[in-house]
């Protein structure tokens, strides 16, 4: 028993030290300590010898600088720089480019709470507020999606000169410029409120807003070029597109076969340096239209005109529409969703050298710069749009379900349908804080490289849940299109969404976790870089220092992993009010499962975890669920703890929690070193795995939150265009749901009456006169019914088209003449 309990006791020094990230001397002073005390009060003076003398044995040569490096340091260097694989220029410019914001403590095993809640509340200006009360406000109220979509398939004249009016092509341009100089916050609320009411307008405004010429110049542009563009970007008197992909180049951009010849041309008289350019670039937003093209293209000097070098690599240039040999105009077609999209080709296109972004000088740094600008509008347009098409299905669907009855019913009563509601309204709920969440890290100065791709890719995947939920709740009448489906095109577009900036699979599967890993890790990357350090000394340093604190980091978190999982997440630091703290615990939980899981899985696969896609994808999901639960926390503060909330961030958070265990899950049982699977499952679910998804009760709650008006679906709805103008369903249907449910229980009575067999007449209305008559219902009552029954009754109506209406306006036997002709 004395033995055992020496033992206990050295194993809960050393444990209680790992667990709070003790220094190696604090850990050899505690266990020595607590080893001799408890050895011979318990009376093992054997036993306790023995011990300090393996504790000293592992502490003394560990804490010998000199020894430490010569003897453990230096062959672990060999081995390391053998084993891991050279970053390719491309990543190495990936990782360079962006930020690490909260996300760095999540990987970190031991995140630091007060850091996430002491960052700003984000918040409107009172000019951005203005803008989204007035500008969007109006535009909205001018659209019409049918139209767009079906008849026009682009937006109509007064639409487009409204959007280059208000500047609505200018929120991510300097005032300075004659931009509006929004916020990211603003810019992304702007397209929410347009994405509520049509994914055209929304995608057409976010992209000259997104990564493309006018972000590209505001970083890299000449004066020249910014002064000349950039005022009539920000008044759309030239429309911009930004021209990557081509046939060969999709998802791997670096691959583009598109290339310019350094030469030299005699134009108008004048011998002129420039580049004979070859292009087929396709999907182009905005580029049937465009003015003013940016293009990147692999840039080759062979004749060394501009340096010794000859594959100068990819290269960014600005190319005006009257470009001779430049063919734009032919147009896609995106899924129904008619913006602007098509391909656009090019053969020996000359052009000066001025045409470069930024100048000659640029040419070949068009990759870094890419990467440089593409977490910032990565983070903003596709999450936003994706958040403003759930919020607008939020307010559509639990408005729907409630008005519309079967079975005597509103079909939001029945179990089915509320499970689709209360996943509308707990994804909605994370979707929003996700979005939020990311917006705020632009507006605090990051690039969140990571977090951008996490916002992407969950928003736009459960925009494509939420889609499908909103269409099977609306029943036939989603799925039959015309002017009064509302939620139809926007059900066809998600997928849209899921390709665009970087296609889902492949962020999920390479991107979230392959970055986070190595820019979040505290250790990884400097081991990295440790090995590109010329002077053998300073890299040994270097390394040493860094591969060490990687090995206590990785003994901590496995510990962590352990002791958080035997208590259930009952201890360890925390934040908020009572009814989160547990959160936190869990969240702290996960974070360093995820951290000993990551270390654990780069550490015996290396390189070739790279190639092992599905065990990465994973890892990422919990780095994402992770953020995405810590975003809801933030929000939950920010708004001052809304009590009415708590079932959303309940549920929202349940779901999280169940997600990062079915991942957890996953990657340990697929990874293929057995032992080190089974040692993780124990370090990782001591007591199994315990967490469930949020339950039947829990989403009825929500259900009853998004199905009535109240301050919390006021919250989730933020952002949405509710005002019940004649173009806008959604918002007329939320403007008669108070009636709808003050209308519930008279619908009892008047129901039991029409049961009872007591009326004559076979129509409501006349039903419904008898009611009054027989004093079932009075004089109000009778009115309310029957202004409700006329309501709903247009809500539930679809549209039906003569089928001339239907047919193309042009065959494609007239297109493929009209081809052959041109040809
Ligand atoms: C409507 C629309 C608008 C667009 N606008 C523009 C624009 O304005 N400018 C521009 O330059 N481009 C634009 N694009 C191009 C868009 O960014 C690409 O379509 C996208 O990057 C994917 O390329 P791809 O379609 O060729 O798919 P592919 O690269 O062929 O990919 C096919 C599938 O394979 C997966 N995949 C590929 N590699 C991997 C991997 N290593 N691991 C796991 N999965 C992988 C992808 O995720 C995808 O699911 C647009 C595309 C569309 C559809």
């Amino acid at each position: 028993m004395s033995v055992i309990l020496t033992l206990l006791a050295a194993l809960i020094a050393t444990g209680a030290c790992a667990y709070h990230r003790s220094s190696l001397r604090t850990w050899a002073i505690a266990t020595v300590i607590a080893t001799v005390v408890v050895g011979l009060i318990a009376g093992a003076p054997w036993t306790t010898f023995f011990l300090v003398v393996i504790e000293l044995a592992i502490a003394v040569p560990l804490l010998m600088d000199g020894f430490r490096r010569k003897q453990i340091s230096a062959p672990l260097l060999k081995m390391f720089a053998k084993v891991t694989p050279k970053l390719s220029e491309t990543e190495q410019t990936a990782l360079e480019a962006g930020t690490v914001g909260f996300e760095g403590e999540l990987f970190s095993g031991k995140p630091d709470w007060h850091e996430l809640l002491k960052q700003p509340k984000p918040e409107l200006s009172v000019e951005e507020q203005a803008y989204l009360d007035g500008p969007v406000e109006e535009l909205c109220g001018m659209i019409d999606d049918w139209q767009i979509t079906h008849e026009l398939a682009d937006l109509p004249p007064e639409v487009w000169a409204f959007i280059k009016k208000h500047k609505f092509f200018g929120m991510i341009i300097p005032k300075s410029y004659g931009g509006l100089g929004f916020s990211a916050l603003a810019h992304s609320a702007v397209l929410q409120k347009l994405a509520t009411m049509s994914a055209t307008v929304a995608s057409t405004v976010a992209v000259p807003n997104s990564l493309g010429p006018a972000e590209l110049l505001l970083h890299y542009g000449s004066d020249e070029q910014k002064n000349h563009y950039l005022p009539r970007l920000a008044v759309g008197e030239e429309i911009p597109c930004f021209a990557l992909t081509g046939p060969y180049a999709g998802s791997d951009a670096t691959s583009i076969s598109d290339f310019g010849i350094v030469c030299k041309q005699v134009v108008d008289g004048v011998e002129t340096l420039g580049m004979k350019l070859t292009f087929d670039k396709r999907y182009i937003t905005l580029a049937p239209i465009a003015t003013v093209v940016g293009l990147a293209f692999r840039l080759y000097d062979p004749e060394k005109l501009l340096g010794d070098k000859e594959d100068l690599g990819i290269t960014l240039a600005l190319l005006p529409r009257s470009t001779p040999g430049l063919e734009i105009g032919r147009r896609h077609f995106p899924l129904n969703i008619p913006f602007q999209n098509g391909p656009l080709h090019g053969k020996d296109v000359f052009v000066p050298l001025s045409v470069l972004i930024g100048g000659p000088h640029m040419a070949g740094h068009g990759w870094r710069m890419l990467v440089e600008c593409l977490s910032v509008g990565r983070a903003i347009s596709l999450p936003s749009n994706a958040t403003g098409g759930v919020r607008a299905a939020v307010a559509a669907t639990g408005a729907y379900a409630r008005m519309r009855k079967q079975f005597g019913l509103s079909i939001a009563r029945f179990e089915g349908v509320e499970e689709a509601l209360a996943r509308i309204g707990g994804l909605t709920y994370a979707t929003a804080a996700l979005s939020r969440a990311t917006a705020a890290a632009v507006d605090r100065g990051e690039k969140p490289a990571v977090p951008s791709a996490i916002a992407k890719y969950h928003a736009t995947e459960w925009g494509r849940i939420i889609a499908g939920d909103a269409l099977d709740v609306h029943g036939g009448k989603g799925v039959q299109l015309g002017p009064k489906n509302y939620a139809g095109r926007a059900w066809q577009g998600v997928p849209i969404a899921i390709t665009v900036e970087g296609a889902n699979i492949m962020t999920r599967s390479l991107m979230i976790f392959g970055q986070g890993a190595i820019r979040c890790h505290p250790y990884v990357l400097k081991e990295m870089q440790a090995l590109s350090i010329p002077d053998y000394g300073d890299r040994l340093k270097s390394f040493d220092r860094a591969l060490f604190g990687h090995i206590g980091f990785g003994i901590s978190n496995a510990v962590r992993s352990f002791t958080l999982g035997l208590t259930g997440s009952r201890i360890g630091d925390t934040a908020g009010d009572a009814y989160v703290r547990r959160y936190y615990r869990k969240l702290n939980r996960y974070s360093a499962a995820l951290a000993l899981c990551a270390d654990t899985f780069m550490g015996v696969l290396g390189g070739k975890l790279k190639f092992k896609e599905k065990l990465s994808a994973r890892l990422g999901d919990v780095l994402s669920y992770l953020y995405i639960a810590s975003a809801m926390l933030k929000r939950y503060e920010d708004t001052g703890r809304p009590e009415a909330d708590r079932p959303l961030l309940a549920w929202a958070f349940h779901e999280c929690m169940w997600r990062i265990q079915t991942s957890l899950d996953g990657a340990i049982r697929n990874f293929p070193v057995k032992p080190i699977s089974w040692l993780l499952r124990v370090l990782v679910f001591p007591w199994g795995r315990r967490e469930v998804p949020p339950s039947d009760r829990l989403g009825r709650r929500v259900a009853a939150i998004i199905t009535a008006p109240g301050e919390a679906r006021d919250r989730l709805t933020e952002w949405t265009y509710l005002t019940p103008t004649a173009n806008n369903t959604i918002g007329r249907m939320n403007a008669l749901l108070p009636d709808v449910i003050a209308a519930e229980p008279v619908e009892r009575k008047f129901g039991k009456a029409q049961k009872s067999g007591q009326f004559k007449s076979h129509d409501y209305v006349g039903q419904l006169s008898e009611a009054l008559q027989a004093g079932v219902i009075n004089a109000a009552e009778f009115e309310l019914l029957k202004r409700v029954r006329e309501g709903v009754f247009e809500f539930i109506s679809v549209d039906d088209f003569d089928p001339s209406e239907l047919g193309a306006a042009v065959t494609r036997a007239d297109r493929n003449k009209k081809l052959a002709d041109a040809a």
